[in-house]
């Protein structure tokens, strides 16, 4: 029987970081990944949602080139050639996040760890124990159960696809629909998003939710909104015919499920160690990471706290090799959570809404500009305008949200992340000199309040 002083279960960017962190600190450290190293990050979310998204920018590029002098003739995308170079890079990342566990010194299993009891796991019908466990199996999508869902495909097989479809119904209205959107409508797609409430992306500013639909449209992507499927059927030409819950029928190559996502714990018997989890499945942690066992914590996508992104599940790793290993106690509260769709525009967020803001604060102010981006200014076909706002508590003059959709807004975001949280003032914004000409120069030009 093999003992470690940790035992990681899942080799996605969180587990890794766990294991690396803490391995890094002195801690012998075993790691179970069933599938391939790197998660849903490396394999099937952001490395290959990004190069799918480069590609479907392509096109306007295509279109501002021309407005350069360029001729572009009549540019085509090879599905198959975006396919292969993809999943050609992701083959060596996951050599390279083997060879970084390796390094540090990090001994990996090749299949899913199951607990025998709160002390105790077998991989492979190998058992093992360990002082502390980490659970970082990540999650997966979820497809309401409806007649004929096995029918819709996925994010996880989207990138599979054998061909690109004519006509694709997304369904839902979070980051990955309006991602995938962008994309297969950048890549030529017919694309309908169907969402059931009335404006995509629920938890984000209401001008950004608003400015989005205006630039989607623009772009051709049809939102319908309030509705749902309530059945899909394959008819003998192969396509789907979706019905939705006002009776109207639509046809469509793919119907994609984008409808959030659900814990990866079924392989590791969360039972036999006595692991609480919530209504929806995800294993409930406390500020530290730590579920209801006293040794066994939780990170990322698994669990009930924090946003589901890469970089937080890092963070947590870390923060908890830090506490048990570094001697230096640590939890994810410190951190700042800018993020980023990465739609087209890209969306870029940091802090509070508006509306959160008007609830938590007193008085606030609110600077908005909404202008074309000077690359598009000699585009007669390109139509896309940008939306900035800033949200200032009026008696402190912090700033207090920050919200953009816009080209490159997620590299803007993130140096804007590290402004709030700083505590920068509007003052301090305003004593900054703007780089001109860009974008992001508006955030500390803007003299006037929207509100
Ligand atoms: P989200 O939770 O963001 O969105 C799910 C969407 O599906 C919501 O619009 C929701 O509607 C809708 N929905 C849920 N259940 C149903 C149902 N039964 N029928 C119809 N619609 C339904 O999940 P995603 O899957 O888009 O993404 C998961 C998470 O992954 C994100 O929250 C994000 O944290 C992360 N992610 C981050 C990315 C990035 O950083 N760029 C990219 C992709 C994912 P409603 O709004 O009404 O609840």
């Amino acid at each position: 029987m093999t003992h470690y002083d940790l035992f990681v279960i899942g080799g996605g960017s969180g587990g890794v970081a766990a294991a690396r962190s803490s391995a890094a600190l002195g801690a012998r450290v075993g790691l179970a990944e069933g599938d391939k190293l790197g998660g849903t990050c490396v394999n099937r979310g952001c490395m290959p949602k990004k190069w799918y998204m480069y590609a479907a920018q392509c096109m306007q590029e295509f279109e501002a080139a021309k407005s350069f002098g360029w001729d572009v003739g009549s540019p085509r995308i090879s599905w198959h050639q975006l396919k292969q170079n993809t999943f050609k890079e992701i083959r060596r990342l996951n050599k390279v996040y083997g060879t970084m566990l390796d390094q540090s010194g990090v001994h990996t299993y090749q299949g899913f760890a199951t607990f025998m009891d709160a002390r105790m796991v077998v991989v492979n019908e190998e058992t093992i124990t360990a002082s502390k466990f980490m659970l970082a199996p990540g999650a997966r999508p979820f497809v309401p159960q409806l007649e004929g869902a096995e029918y819709a495909i996925t994010s996880d097989d989207v990138f599979h696809l054998e061909q690109l479809p004519e006509r694709i119904i997304i369904v839902g209205g979070g980051y990955i629909a309006v991602e995938f959107a962008c994309i297969m409508q950048g890549l030529g797609v017919d694309t309908t998003i169907m969402y059931r409430a009335d404006a995509l992306l629920r938890n984000f500013d209401h001008d950004i939710r608003r400015h989005a639909h205006q630039e989607f449209a623009k772009k051709g992507i049809k939102c319908v909104v309030m509705t749902q499927p309530v059945s899909l059927h394959k008819q003998d030409d192969g396509k789907i015919q979706l019905t939705c819950n006002h009776g109207r029928k639509w046809i469509a190559d793919q119907v994609m499920f984008a409808t959030g996502r659900v814990p990866n714990t079924e392989h590791m018997h969360l039972a036999a160690a006595g692991i609480k989890t919530d209504v929806r499945g995800r294993v409930m942690v406390d500020a530290w990471q730590k579920t209801n066992v006293e040794h066994i914590y939780a990170i990322g996508d698994v669990t009930d706290s924090h946003d589901n992104l890469t970089p937080v599940a890092i963070n947590e790793a870390r923060a908890f090799a830090d506490t048990h290993f570094g001697n230096r106690r640590r939890n994810f509260s410190e951190f700042i959570t800018p993020t980023a769709v990465f739609s087209q525009p890209q969306i870029g967020t940091v802090g509070l809404t508006e509306a959160q803001a008007r609830q938590q604060y007193h008085h606030i102010h609110i600077y908005r500009r909404v202008f074309v981006p000077t690359k598009y200014r000699l585009s007669d076909t390109i139509h896309e305008k940008l939306l900035m706002k800033l949200v200032v508590d009026a008696d402190s003059d912090k700033v207090i949200g920050v919200h953009m959709m816009g080209p490159e807004a997620g590299e803007i975001i993130q140096i804007m992340g590290v402004a709030l949280r700083a505590g920068a003032t509007k003052h301090e914004f305003d004593r900054t000199v703007a780089v001109h000409p860009t974008l992001a120069e508006e955030f500390v030009t803007m003299r006037e309040k929207a509100e």
